[in-house]
């Protein structure tokens, strides 16, 4: 019991080694996965898969009678999107 009379468990250093390993596997095995979908899917497009870029690209489809609208992006996350992107 400590001087203010609170009882606090006793630390297990060896389960809290433990525990710390755990998690960066967990963490370690997110990032590979974010790194690899990094490399397929466009930074460009969003969580609704609409595309925010501010060029051209031909996997960009606008939406009829909705010209406000941010263009639905059509590109495949299987495919390099970079070959769509339209250059000067
Ligand atoms: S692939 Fe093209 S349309 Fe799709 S988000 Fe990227 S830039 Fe926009």
């Amino acid at each position: 019991m400590s001087s203010s009379g609170i009882q606090r468990p006793k630390a297990d250093p060896e389960a809290a080694r433990r525990s710390i390993a755990r998690l960066m596997d967990i963490y370690r095995d997110m990032s590979q996965v974010a790194d690899k979908v990094a490399t397929r899917r466009c930074p460009y497009k969003d969580a609704r898969s609409r595309c925010t870029a501010k060029f051209e690209c031909k996997n960009q489809h606008f939406i009829a009678g909705k010209p406000e609208e941010p263009a639905v992006c059509a590109g495949s996350d299987k495919l390099d999107y970079r070959l769509a992107w339209e250059q000067e």
